[in-house]
């Protein structure tokens, strides 16, 4: 048989034995200042959350993510497949973010901000402990037998965690679909969207059985960013750390002696409040999601037996072995400085994006026409996008000494959301044509507000 090391606790992850099963995990509940400031967290998590489907503009979502259309509503501008671009640099943005974010701050995200555990520690984990009691009671209450009690309290428990997975999943299915046509479904005969039902109650299912079963194990083996801490962090990247140089040697406290070791006092609080298993006195860990139980856990034992706070604390590991306080290096400011200058660089792009996307051609196979009056014609085919959520009328128009734009048929209405495709002519005075091919400037308007330029080329006559 294998001898246990030190180490032999890295050997499987904190929520699986070591014949490879499920450990379940009883966490007690945490309080402290932490825990109270992520409950404030949450509540402006949620009303976002909640509320930012139903917020319109122009009669549009505010955000809509709609990747069964290819539909992309961003703070009320639409994307289309042509600002594919624009999605690009943000992703590499957004990769480059997240990478230099957790080299500075660690997990500072998955404690504070993630969904997965704002729903499983702050809402879940609530309404059991509301139902079946503390850690201790459910763990005695999954123990026992079946009595009417036990039955009472999982029916309870269950049914609120189903209908919290179903209100979970219409949100999140409204930001795919927009709320009017989750509405349409839900006010509408079954019949008529029985793809729309099967899709939620699949949902509704996952995250119900994520909340219930699965629970920790999505941060620990599924979330690619979990996995990603192995090779972002570095000593200086900020972590829940134990201050092992002041906790060791640790040993329980003994009325009046005089404490010869470490201010750890071996209480095991920082463990039983640890929703993932892990004992953070055993060093950075993957399993550690930053969720600062373990903080507040400590701060509660050490201003009980009189001892200094902060024997667990956000500190870095070189901070720790150096005894330095948490303070904004360098590096920190410098990647926060970088982080700053991506995301201006987004929402510049965001900002200068054009309502209207135009690609004009020469039509095809043909060169030039020889028209009356000695004036010289190309015909040009032209596509209008519209991404806004107004109808767009729209003239061409160019410098009058060039030449002069003919429409074939009425000027160009782009309906909102639309595509408008139309032909023209420029014609120009033959006289005036000096080379065989020259690029023109035609101007795109709407009413006298221009909204951009694009260049097209005039074929002519040989030079002569
Ligand atoms: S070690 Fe502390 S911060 Fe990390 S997951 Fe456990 S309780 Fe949360
Ligand atoms: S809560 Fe603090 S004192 Fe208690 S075991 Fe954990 S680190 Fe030691």
């Amino acid at each position: 048989m294998e001898s246990k090391t030190a180490d032999s606790f890295r050997d499987h992850i904190g929520t699986i034995d070591e014949k490879g099963k499920r450990k379940w995990i009883y966490a007690q509940k945490p309080k402290g200042r932490l825990y109270s400031m992520r409950s404030y967290t949450t509540l402006i998590f949620l009303v976002i959350f909640f509320g930012l489907p139903f917020i319109k503009m122009n009669g549009d979502p505010l955000f809509m993510l709609n990747v069964i259309e290819g539909k992309f509503i961003l703070f009320g501008s639409i994307f289309w497949p042509q600002d594919l671009f624009l999605f690009g640099l943000g992703m590499v943005i957004f990769v480059l973010f997240i990478a230099l974010f957790t080299i500075a701050f660690g997990r500072v995200f998955c404690g504070w901000a993630c969904p997965q555990t704002i729903f499983l520690e702050m809402i879940f984990r609530r309404i059991e402990y509301w139902a079946e009691g503390d850690a201790t009671t459910q763990r005695a209450l999954n123990k026992g037998p079946w009595t009417s009690e036990k039955i009472r309290k999982k029916a309870i428990k269950n049914s609120i965690f189903f209908l919290v997975s179903f209100i979970i999943s219409v949100t999140f299915i409204s930001y795919i679909i927009g709320v009017d046509k989750l509405i349409q479904i839900a006010t509408e005969p079954f019949a008529s969207h029985t793809g729309g039902w099967i899709t939620t109650i699949i949902v509704t299912a996952v995250f119900y059985g994520i909340y219930t079963r699965f629970r920790e194990q999505i941060c620990l083996v599924v979330c690619p960013y979990g996995r990603l801490q192995g090779v972002l962090l570095d000593r200086n990247s900020i972590l829940v750390a134990y201050d092992y140089l002041r906790g060791e040697k640790r040993g329980h406290i003994k009325k009046n002696e005089k404490r010869t070791l470490g201010d750890c006092i071996d209480c095991d609080q920082c463990v039983k409040v640890c929703p993932t298993g892990i004992d953070i006195r055993n060093g950075t860990q993957l399993e550690c999601t930053n969720c600062t139980a373990c903080i507040d856990a400590c701060n509660f034992m050490m201003k009980k037996v009189g001892l200094p706070t902060g024997l667990i604390r956000y500190a870095s590991e070189n901070g720790i072995a150096n005894k330095q306080k948490l303070f904004m290096t360098g590096r920190m400011i410098a990647y926060s400085v970088v982080l700053a200058i991506l995301v201006s660089v987004e929402v510049f792009l965001l900002a200068s994006r054009s309502d209207i996307d135009t690609t004009v051609n020469r039509a095809r196979g043909l060169r030039y026409q020889e028209m009356a009056e000695g004036k010289i014609g190309n015909l040009y085919s032209i596509q209008l996008i519209n991404k806004t959520h107004r109808d767009i009328p729209v003239q061409l128009k160019m410098d009058p000494e060039i030449g002069k734009i003919q429409m074939i048929g009425k000027d160009i209405l782009v309906g909102k959301e639309s595509i408008a495709q139309g032909m023209f002519f420029v014609v120009r005075d033959k006289a005036s044509i000096t080379k065989r091919k020259t690029t023109l400037e035609i101007g795109i308007y709407s009413g006298e507000k221009k909204i951009k330029t694009v260049e097209a080329s005039f074929l002519g006559p040989l030079s002569r």
